[in-house]
């Protein structure tokens, strides 16, 4: 220790995450959590020792648009600082992306493989969220093609997506926001016209645009003389490195996320390939939800890591921070929350790899929780980074610690891949149509059945203004289950003692 302000935390964020290696020794067979564990244990070792540092100078160093070169030439391309290409080389290289499409990895890990690369994914985005969301829509777009695409697409398309390096490497983006809107989607102005010659090619432009630089990009938009809404639209391919007709406008300076660049972009006659109606879009923005979940689960954890580092080593009133009562409760308070939201995440997870199993009960219960769970892990990330970063008091506010930069990019994460709002209406509105929340229900019933018998009540006559209440009470039993069947019983008594909304949940009723 360096004088009465700790030194950070030098611990690997495997090592710092306990609740994480007991969900993935309950969740995994024994045979499975020993293959993984080497694997989470050198993620960890290297978010914390090498990624951590880096997505500091990453967010301070944040890539530029070039226009024009030295010589004066016009071009269109996006710089990066190196950290990022460092961050790049762990994160894709651990095969967190690439292990989802290697048959000999499938051959043998299929049924859990999405548990052990989002726990990867976890330990990796506790150091960095940013670039997590390139490797999101990398993932998804590989998903995506390999679920929808053409024989042909697939073959070009999916082993770059799954390449661990950086030479044979093509990395993802969605291009569906405009300035119309983002949550109304449907009303997308941009025009798909199929040519004489058969190819699609559109026009307009998208207002939203992370990894704005990807060489696979889902779009969406309309073919001239389709109906309004989301009916009328299409999912498209689009490889910009092989399109002309794609410029780079601007870049957002954004609050948080600032390692990534986020563009707007042009599209003008552009050639691309159709891959479906609004269906696979709507399968990756599904994708994209629960990576977000994992990103509020992890951003929290880290802050928590941190909070819980320096509150055992300052001094206040003649003993350490964590031996005062109090804030050792809100620590707790905390750590409780982050449990419960973490279980609800993998249970998410563990759901989507039932589901690609070949499960439709779990397809069906999956597509009902994911924007439930996205909701309530968006909505807590906020308020819980944001309560660690003051029991760190006013070192926590100096950008010296990671805390500044984990609440500014925490903040993302309730706005995009929908806000609260529109989350909250899309889980009422599969709810309704495939009634997913029942099987939902049914596992609730067995630990807490008055609480399944109320819920389900409320929902015949649901009104819109009460649905944020309705899907946040549906959270909480279901986290209070997880909970329940993993025999947690400190975390379990101590949400059911507190009400919703109190701090730190401040969550959404
Ligand atoms: C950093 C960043 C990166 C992004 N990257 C991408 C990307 O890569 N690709 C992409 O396509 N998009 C991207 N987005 C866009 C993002 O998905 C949208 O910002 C988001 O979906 C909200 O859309 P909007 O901004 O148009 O807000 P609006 O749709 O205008 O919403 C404004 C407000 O109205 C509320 N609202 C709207 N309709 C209703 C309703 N029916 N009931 C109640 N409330 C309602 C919303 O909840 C919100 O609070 C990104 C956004 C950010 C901030």
């Amino acid at each position: 220790m360096n004088g009465p302000i700790p030194d950070p935390p030098d611990r690997s964020f495997w090592d710092a995450s306990p609740t994480l290696r007991e969900l993935l020794q309950r969740t995994l067979s024994a045979g499975e959590f020993a293959w993984s564990e080497p694997r989470l244990r050198e993620m960890g070792e290297l978010a914390s020792r090498v990624v951590a540092p880096l997505a500091a100078v990453a967010d301070r160093e944040w890539p530029r648009l070039v226009t024009r070169t030295p010589a004066g030439e016009p071009v269109n391309r996006v710089d990066y600082h190196p950290s990022y290409r460092e961050m790049e080389r762990i994160a894709y290289g651990s095969g967190m992306v690439a292990m989802k499409y290697e048959p000999a990895v499938l051959a043998g890990h299929a049924p859990s493989i999405h548990v052990v690369t989002f726990a990867l994914g976890y330990l990796f985005a506790m150091a960095e969220i940013g670039l997590y969301c390139p490797l999101c829509m990398t993932d998804g777009v590989a998903r995506i093609i390999t679920r929808h695409g053409t024989a042909g697409q697939v073959e070009r398309v999916v082993p770059r997506m799954g390449a661990r390096n950086a030479a044979d490497r093509w990395t993802g983006a969605m291009f569906v926001t405009e300035r119309a809107g983002g949550s109304d989607v449907g009303a997308n102005e941009m025009i798909a016209r199929r040519g004489h010659d058969g190819r699609w090619r559109l026009t307009g432009r998208k207002w939203f645009c992370s990894n704005v630089d990807a060489q696979a990009v889902l779009v969406t938009a309309r073919p001239e003389g389709a109906p309004a809404g989301t009916k009328g639209l299409r999912t498209f391919l689009l490889l910009p490195h092989q399109s002309t007709g794609v410029e780079i406008e601007r870049l957002k300076d954004k609050l948080g996320v600032r390692s990534m660049p986020t563009g707007e972009v042009r599209l003008s006659e552009t050639e691309v390939e159709e891959v479906g109606g609004f269906g696979p879009m709507l399968e990756m923005m599904n994708l994209s939800r629960l990576y977000n979940s994992v990103a509020a689960v992890a951003v929290i954890g880290r802050a928590l890591h941190e909070a819980r580092h320096y509150a055992g080593l300052r001094r206040a009133f003649g003993r350490s921070v964590i031996e005062h009562p109090l804030a050792a409760e809100t620590l707790r308070d905390l750590e409780a929350e982050h449990l419960a939201a973490q279980l609800l995440t993998f249970a998410c997870v563990e759901m989507l790899d039932r589901a690609d199993g070949g499960d439709a009960e779990a397809a069906r219960a999956h597509r009902t929780l994911v924007p439930i769970v996205k909701a309530v892990t968006g909505k807590l990330a906020v308020p819980c980074v944001s309560e660690a970063m003051e029991l760190i008091g006013g070192n926590g506010y100096i950008e010296e610690s990671p805390l500044p930069r984990l609440l500014r990019d925490a903040q993302v994460l309730p706005i995009w891949e929908g806000t609260t709002n529109i989350l909250v209406l899309d889980a009422l509105r599969v709810a309704r149509k495939e009634r997913g929340h029942e099987l939902l229900l049914a596992r609730i019933g067995k630990q807490f059945p008055g609480e399944a018998e109320a819920i389900g009540a409320a929902f015949a006559g649901l009104d819109e203004r009460a649905a944020r209440g309705w899907v946040d009470r549906l959270a909480r039993a279901f986290e209070l289950t997880l909970l329940a069947e993993a025999g947690l019983t400190g975390a379990l008594d101590r949400l059911q003692r507190r009400p919703l909304g109190l701090i730190p949940g401040a969550r959404m009723a």
